[in-house]
């Protein structure tokens, strides 16, 4: 009998631009773990120049999704981007990152997980735990489940950077159930 494991779709991490090798490597080996999947992390990808927005001096999200989408080996593919550019879509000033649970694909910035953002001195011990909470929330999204109401949830909507200092890395018993059901 096949195991089950072999059925799973894989995440593909893609380190995106000029971005902290070690912190996003750190990120796909405790991926493996929270989906209970296997997790490669390519060599990494050149930002891409189509992307800029000169205008607003942002990254636009839907033009990398759709360059990150060709890396995609097979359909069922989950593919993450991280990188280090201020990110935007067009109703929003500027995003943490954006996930399409269609194409499978999403990216975050570090951008504002970094203390300088707000003016702070940089805090290496906040910036794993803030992308290791967004990305999980992020991937759960590609496994086509929903935002969650519970705060403490790791898949809690959290938009401003308090509330995700303050949910915790680990999923609720009802997300937890749903995680179960995805292939
Ligand atoms: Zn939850």
């Amino acid at each position: 009998m096949k195991s089950i494991g072999l059925l799973k779709s894989k995440i593909v991490v893609v380190p995106l631009g000029e971005v902290d090798f070690m912190l996003v490597n750190r990120l796909a080996t405790d991926l493996g773990p929270v989906f209970n999947r296997s997790v490669d992390i390519l060599k990494g990808m050149k930002m891409p120049s189509e992307a800029h927005n000169v205008v607003r001096n942002q990254y636009y999200c839907m033009v990398i999704l759709s360059k990150l989408e060709r890396l995609k080996a097979n359909s069922r593919e989950k593919v993450l981007a991280v990188c280090e550019e201020d990110l935007y879509l067009p109703e929003e000033n500027n995003v943490l990152g954006y996930a399409d649970m269609l194409s499978g694909t999403a990216v975050i910035s570090l951008y504002e997980i970094r203390q300088e953002f707000y003016g702070l001195p940089e805090d290496d011990s906040k910036i794993y735990p803030r992308l290791f909470k967004e990305a999980t929330h992020r991937i759960a999204h590609l496994f086509d489940i929903a935002d969650c109401r519970n705060p403490k949830c790791v898949n809690y909507f959290s938009q401003m950077m308090p509330d995700i200092d303050n949910k915790t890395e680990k999923f609720c018993d009802i997300c937890k159930r749903q995680l179960v059901g995805s292939v």
